[in-house]
């Protein structure tokens, strides 16, 4: 959980010295990058790169995506942040430290829901795809279309 209020002052350890670790590789601190690290403490769960430049907009209107992105590659290229991706295939950022999670997207209603790693049906794949070829699956990046419980329910429901 991260706190509100005051982030850019407290951050969680890992991201403490975030903007060295920037300077490290070459992007300067500047007021864009500031205002998209404080945009980043205030993120739970998803966001997409395009909701990350809305949200730096309504602080600075000045805001250049091209930067946003570059910063969004950068910083989780230093381990800050990963991505998975949505039911349309758009990248979405988790800001770290998040643990290990896949998704499920219900068709019907829109629905979505995490897999965590350790989840019987997510350990079950790994381990067949393991087995059967050698292949290691990246779990942030399982993303399952279908149709949620509750849609299923209500489709048998209602006849046709
Ligand atoms: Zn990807
Ligand atoms: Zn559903
Ligand atoms: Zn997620």
């Amino acid at each position: 959980m991260r706190a509100t209020g005051s982030p850019a002052t407290t951050p969680d350890a890992p991201w403490a010295d975030v903007r060295d670790r920037l300077r490290e590789r070459g992007l300067r601190w500047t007021p864009q990058r500031r205002t998209l690290i404080e945009v980043l403490f205030r993120t739970d769960g998803h966001v997409t790169g395009a909701e990350l430049v809305e949200r730096c907009r309504e602080i600075d209107p000045g805001t250049i995506p091209s930067t946003v992105y570059r910063t969004l590659d950068v910083l989780e290229e230093l381990g800050l942040l990963s991505h998975s991706h949505g039911a349309d295939g758009r990248e979405e950022f988790h800001v770290l430290p998040a643990t290990e999670h896949g998704h499920l997207y219900c068709r019907a209603c829109g629905g979505q829901w995490e897999l965590d790693s350790d989840d019987r049906s997510v350990v079950a794949a790994v381990e067949a795809f393991d087995e059967g070829r050698g292949f290691a699956v990246d779990v942030s990046h399982i993303a399952l279309i279908g149709t949620c419980a509750a849609c299923r329910a209500a489709t048998a429901a209602s006849p046709a």
